[in-house]
């Protein structure tokens, strides 16, 4: 039976200040409801001020790493009205999708908008903390495209790659927090709410795939509601029948003025961005590299940024040569040593490849590795070690001159004629022909011995 995946991911957006005071976002490591005003505890009278620019600007960045376009409309604040101890003034200000229309590898993205976060409520001693209440945070709502926990958890750890690799989210642990919405071909769909990690996404699919798997199977209805995950007993449980869309009773904030995006405030963010898609395109028509060095260098943020570097200032040479050994060698070298990227020093890299690439046909293919990662490790010239540790081939495989020769032989029959009766020239004219074939260019000598030879044993 298949699944269908979709996700609501919230992202804690990377700003100084809170969303609508200016109070510092920064709200970790502090005593508890010290790092709030009258704004973000929604205390009576206090109204909102203007939308924080670095927010928008950021939760922008995230649609654009999506795919997304620009929702050229009016956007509203809207109040969404729901009642819990985190919430003082009983509703939460979120936008209407500032980006929409997206696809990131392959899951297409319905929408992003900007939300406020509400405080921390702990549920054993009822206590509540204020001091993350009003961050912005960055909803992301996907079509159900996923498949499987499995296809969840790698595409939900690449997207969390690249945005905090763009800066636009906050990188700590935790930052991250899905509704997972999940249903098997035949039964209603279930929502998982508040999931906070991306190992707890995966475990928390495993379960409930399983658990409506079992409930179509003996033939028992699946119905429509919302469920918790519990993390230390790794099962989900009723939470309530889902809400309507109704009871948030949506309405536009009086307070706060619709923003529209500008064509410019697009141009200025898509000019220090990373994204797949861009990155896809460039690799494809500017490079002409094979789909799956292409799917290789997408996996990784960093990775595809050093690589790009190396392939703009690597000057004529095959790029697929290239990254033929940035993927393979050079990626299994970080992946296996505590290498960081920044460590890479990138112009020195570019240097060692060119070098390398000298060398190719005449390195043992098993010590390929072991160059590069002294090349990376100890600063080593890939051409000078190579020669020191005698990973280069000295001879050619007798066998294969053997084989161009006979074939030379076969179609230059003038040469082999002119040669029997006595003119020299005809000699070198065939050692020509076979080295012009030979990528690793043996002693003259050894081809005119084997050429001599074969024409004495077939022609005579
Ligand atoms: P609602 O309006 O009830 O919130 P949406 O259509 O907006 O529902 O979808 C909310 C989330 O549920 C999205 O992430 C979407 O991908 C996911 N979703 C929608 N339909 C399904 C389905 N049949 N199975 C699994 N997830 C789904
Ligand atoms: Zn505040
Ligand atoms: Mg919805």
């Amino acid at each position: 039976m298949k699944a269908k995946i979709g996700f609501e991911i919230h992202v804690q957006l990377n700003t100084k200040q809170k969303l609508f005071c200016r109070c510092s976002a920064d709200y970790t490591d502090k005593d508890p409801n010290t790092n709030i005003c009258p704004i973000c505890t929604g205390q009576p009278g206090s109204k909102p001020m203007p939308p924080n620019l670095e927010a928008i600007k950021n939760v922008i960045k995230v649609g654009l790493i999506l795919g997304c376009k620009p929702n050229h409309v009016r956007i509203y604040f809207l109040r969404k009205h729901y009642f819990y101890p985190d919430l003082p003034k009983n509703y939460q200000i979120t936008s209407e999708p500032l980006m929409v229309d997206g696809n990131f590898f392959g899951v297409k993205i319905r929408e992003v908008h900007l939300e406020e976060d509400p405080g921390r409520y702990d549920l054993r001693n009822g206590y509540v903390d204020f001091n993350r209440s009003g961050t912005p945070l960055a909803e992301i709502v996907t079509e159900p495209d996923i498949e499987s926990p499995e296809h969840a958890k790698g595409w939900l750890e690449k997207l969390f790659l690249y945005l905090k690799y763009s800066r636009a989210i906050r990188a700590d642990p935790g930052s991250i927090r899905v509704d997972v919405n999940v249903s098997i071909e035949g039964g209603e769909r279930v929502e998982i709410k508040n999931v906070n990690s991306i190992d707890g996404v995966y475990r928390s699919l495993k379960y409930e795939i399983l658990r409506q798997t079992r409930m179509l199977i003996v033939g028992k209805r699946i119905k429509r509601e919302t469920r918790h995950y519990d993390d230390e007993k790794r099962i989900t449980a009723p939470l309530r029948e889902k809400e309507d869309i109704a009871d948030y009773r949506y309405i536009p904030d009086p307070d706060l003025i619709p923003i529209e995006i500008s064509e410019s405030l697009i141009d200025n963010i898509k000019r220090d961005i990373l994204s797949p898609i861009e990155y896809e395109k460039i690799l494809k028509n500017k490079y002409n590299l094979k789909e799956n060095y292409i799917q290789k260098l997408l996996q990784n943020p960093e990775f595809l940024e050093l690589c790009i570097y190396v392939l703009k200032n690597i000057k004529k040479e095959d790029p697929n040569r290239v990254a033929e050994i940035l993927t393979n060698h050079v990626w299994r070298v970080i992946k296996d040593t505590n290498l960081e990227f920044h460590q890479i020093k990138n112009l020195q890299l570019v240097r060692n490849i060119e070098r390398l690439l000298t060398i190719l046909n005449r390195v043992d293919r098993n010590k390929l590795c072991d160059i590069v990662s002294a090349m990376l490790l100890n600063s080593e010239d890939p051409v000078n070690y190579a020669k020191k540790k005698r990973y280069l081939l000295q001879e050619v495989d007798k066998n294969k001159i053997i084989s161009i020769v006979k074939e030379i032989l076969t179609s230059e029959t003038k040469a082999v004629n002119d040669y029997l009766n006595g003119k020299k020239k005809a000699l070198s004219y065939l050692v020509g022909k076979v080295m012009s074939r030979l990528e690793i260019k043996p002693n003259p000598k050894t081809i005119t011995e084997i050429i001599k030879e074969e024409i004495y044993r077939t022609y005579r």
